[in-house]
């Protein structure tokens, strides 16, 4: 029999503490889409869990796109006439805008003014800006500051280097009982910037250390890549890998004190929609539910139609719907130990939910068979009562005919999954119930799931 997840224990109840400094330790760091800020956060990555760095040349070709010149900062700033820096890199890596190319001139203030990026309708905040695909540069401050600076000639300098070297991604792969897989991905192509993309990154690398200390039935591939172009690099180069991936979710903005948000697959209702909408609806909290669009994080790419993958992407509140979203303010503290916690206790109990789900056949199917005489139902025996079990037993009994799963049964019931599963196994103990013969799926059959033709 395969061997499941062999702990339903929850994270430890420091997890979130432990998360929340891994935030703080990387939020200086400059990251971009290639770099030594993304090298430097990946190494670090690499003292918490076994990751695999890998470089990818620039100049290589990757699906429709070419992997960039890398772009590396040594300096940059706006010093005044007296040579008083008044826009400084050295302040905070938010102020330049990333992939600004190398300048080194004077200008005045009307020249200058085209190159700083501001956020008037909130002045007091540096805004988060890129350049990647256009030769540019520019520096980013807050419109207050903007509104005091004087006349004057201004010596910008940026000292960045724009030249051929690699892309770098992450990737770390835990093998389970079979060769299926569930894909974890995060973007770590920000700066300083702690919702978006520092707690997604935190959150799975917290997953992947549970992960690594319990037997898995899935084995699972975690990717800390550069949004967009790290995601297209990674399935550029393993697509003889994306047939085996049977669940995925992205990690993006999971730090804040929002409510849980699901976006669905472009499947819609895959297994992991299903399970993670489950999850939350039996959270009795508040959370929200999105249909797929072609725009976010890199569900994008594992969703393009080609490639079709199971893949939704669980945030707390969506990007670009909280104020703090691409600003200065987007800070450590705006980033919560609970709700990373939070965060990592449901994808915990998606896993776990995934990772057990599975159909039995019922070896009694002519009437119910006697569940008293066999003591299994709860309150007898000293076992204590589980709100719905006594119904779970006559649903999973019921519905057991080999066709239908306990996420399918624990659906239809509308009782948890947790309640269902209990139910399952004591009825297994009992003998009552054994699992249904295991459909493996060809990997023809499977490319056929990814590409939609089979659900
Ligand atoms: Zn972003």
């Amino acid at each position: 029999m395969t061997a499941i997840a062999s702990s339903n224990q929850p994270p430890p109840t420091d997890a979130g503490a432990h998360m929340h400094a891994l935030v703080a330790e990387l939020f200086p760091l400059c990251r971009s889409i290639t770099g030594n800020g993304v090298r430097q956060t990946l190494r670090r990555l690499q003292q918490e869990i076994p990751l695999t760095i890998h470089e990818v040349r620039s100049g290589t070709p990757v699906l429709d796109w070419t992997v960039p010149d890398e772009w590396n900062v040594r300096g940059a700033y706006i010093a005044n006439s007296r040579g008083e820096r008044v826009v400084d890199f050295e302040r905070g890596n938010l102020h330049l805008v990333s992939y600004s190319r190398p300048v080194h001139t004077t200008l005045s203030l009307a020249e200058l003014k085209p190159h700083l990026h501001t956020l008037p309708d909130q002045p007091q905040l540096i805004p988060y800006r890129t350049t990647y695909y256009e030769d540019n540069w520019g520096f980013c401050l807050a419109q207050a500051q903007l509104e005091a600076l004087p006349e004057d000639n201004y010596e910008v300098r940026v000292d960045t280097s724009l030249q051929p070297g690699s892309l770098t991604y992450g990737e770390l792969r835990i093998q389970g009982a079979t060769d299926d897989e569930i894909l974890i991905s995060a973007h770590c192509c920000h700066p300083s910037l702690a919702n978006d993309n520092l707690s997604g990154i935190a959150v799975a690398v917290a997953l992947a250390q549970f992960l690594s200390r319990v037997h898995n039935r899935y084995s699972y591939r975690f990717i800390f890549a550069p949004a967009t172009i790290g995601a297209i690099t990674w399935l550029a180069r393993n697509q003889d890998i994306v047939p085996r991936i049977r669940h995925g979710i992205v990690l993006s903005c999971v730090g804040d004190e929002g409510m849980s948000t699901y976006k669905r697959s472009r499947h819609g209702s895959a297994t992991v929609d299903r399970a993670v909408e489950h999850v939350l609806r039996h959270s009795n909290e508040s959370y929200r539910v999105l249909p797929f669009e072609p725009y976010g994080y890199d569900e994008r790419q594992y969703c393009s139609p080609g490639f079709n993958l199971p893949v939704g992407c669980l945030m707390r509140t969506p990007n670009s719907r909280f104020p703090e979203y691409h600003t200065s303010a987007d800070h450590v503290d705006f980033v919560k130990p609970h709700a990373l916690q939070d965060t990592l206790g449901k994808l915990h109990r998606v896993i776990e939910l995934i990772e057990r789900d599975r159909s039995y056949v019922n070896l009694f199917p002519y009437g119910e068979p006697q569940l008293g005489r066999r003591g299994l139902y709860e309150g007898s025996r000293g076992v204590p009562h589980l709100h719905g079990y006594e119904l779970a037993l006559l649903w999973v009994l019921n519905l057991s005919d080999g066709s239908k799963s306990l996420l399918d049964i624990a659906e239809q019931a509308d009782l948890p999954f947790s309640v269902i599963l209990r139910a399952a196994e004591r009825l297994e103990a009992a003998r009552l119930l054994a699992p249904a013969a295991p459909s493996v799926p060809t990997a023809a059959t499977r490319m056929a799931i990814n590409q939609g033709a089979i659900r």
